[in-house]
């Protein structure tokens, strides 16, 4: 997966404000910026993530209290947050959960603000945020894709975990591999398996969700929203089919998905995610036949309460007893 140059394009807005508006100290929200830049906030982040890398500007990780709200602390990197926080003005003791209690903002580089203030701008005294623009959670800056490849460092402390309260986990595996890799020969079936990942990389970014990792022919990607993980599977599948006799012979992929609680992780000094939702999700996909995509009531849900959610039919609707799962629950095979 390389990074596409263009993304870099999205860093011109965001300097030309922080030089010429004379952009605030102050630390800034991204929503609130991307609207103010007429840009989508999804995009800003990608942005943000070239202007950290750049030394452009500093994110800040804010936590705040889930009783009182009030702000509590804040990190330059997320290694420094730990999962056990007391809020002293209430006295909450709390788990952190990365779509809860964490804030993303950011704020100019001393960088930036030498070089503005050498061309005569003049910093703007606070910000003067739109409070209906809701903030960017922690885990929203996870989930950008240009965040996670460029900042693959950006986890956890080694010996820490962190909450989150919801995310989509998509896995998927290849259908029939191992005849695959016996009938082709292994360069050949190596070269068709690493086309499947670059197509599936491309349609997990497209629908908004970031590639974590794979293991072995299987893939595992995380999303916010349980439509855009089975919109990634869709579009995948409909894609190795549609270039099947380029590729010389359709690669079938079998996917499941799932969203729940999980715990975000540094795993082989990178980010990644562990537990509850992402054992189910790995487990639902074990359950897929190949070219139909197996989800949970929570993913269902999803789909039937979001307009955009793309066509699908219900194949069977089961109840399944999973490995490692304390009781039977009910699944869905899906197909477009
Ligand atoms: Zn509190």
């Amino acid at each position: 997966m390389s990074l596409n140059p263009d993304r870099q394009e999205a860093l011109v807005p965001l300097r030309e404000y922080f030089l010429s508006a004379g952009g605030p100290d102050s630390h800034l929200s991204p929503g609130w910026l991307a609207q103010r830049l007429g840009m989508e906030e999804r995009e800003l982040l990608g942005a943000l993530a070239y202007a950290v890398r750049d030394g452009l500007v500093e994110l800040h990780w804010e936590v705040y209290c889930p009783g009182c709200g009030l702000g509590l602390e804040e990190f330059e990197k997320l290694d420094e947050a730990r999962l056990m926080n007391e809020c002293e003005p209430c006295g909450l003791h709390f788990e952190l959960h990365l779509d809860r209690d964490v804030r993303v903002t950011f704020s100019a580089s001393e960088r930036l603000r030498r070089e503005r203030d050498a061309g005569g701008a003049r910093a703007e005294p606070a910000r003067l945020e739109d409070e209906s623009v809701p903030p960017t959670r922690g885990l929203d800056l996870l989930l950008v894709p240009a965040f996670h490849e460029m900042f693959a460092g950006e986890a956890p402390a080694p010996d820490e975990s962190l909450r989150i309260g919801r995310v989509a986990i998509l896995f998927t595996d290849l259908k029939g591999s191992t005849a695959m890799y016996a009938e082709r020969g292994d360069p050949l079936a190596y070269r068709l398996v690493r086309d499947h990942f670059a197509i599936l990389a491309e349609a997990i970014e497209r629908n908004r969700g970031v590639f974590i990792k794979t293991i072995g022919d299987a893939v595992m990607a995380s999303f916010a929203s349980g439509v855009d993980a089975v919109s990634a599977a869709f579009e995948s599948q409909t894609e190795l089919h549609a270039r099947a006799e380029a590729m010389g012979g359709e690669l079938i992929i079998k996917a499941g998905v799932h969203a729940g609680a999980c715990l975000s992780v540094r795993l082989n000094e990178r980010l990644d995610f562990f537990g509850g939702a992402v054992n189910t999700a790995a487990r639902v996909q074990g359950l897929s036949h190949g070219n139909d995509v197996v989800v949970t009531d929570a993913v269902l849900a999803d789909l039937q309460a979001e307009a955009s959610a793309p066509q699908f039919q219900i194949i069977e609707t089961s109840e399944a007893e999973l490995r490692g799962l304390p009781a039977p629950i009910q699944i869905h095979r899906l197909r477009q």
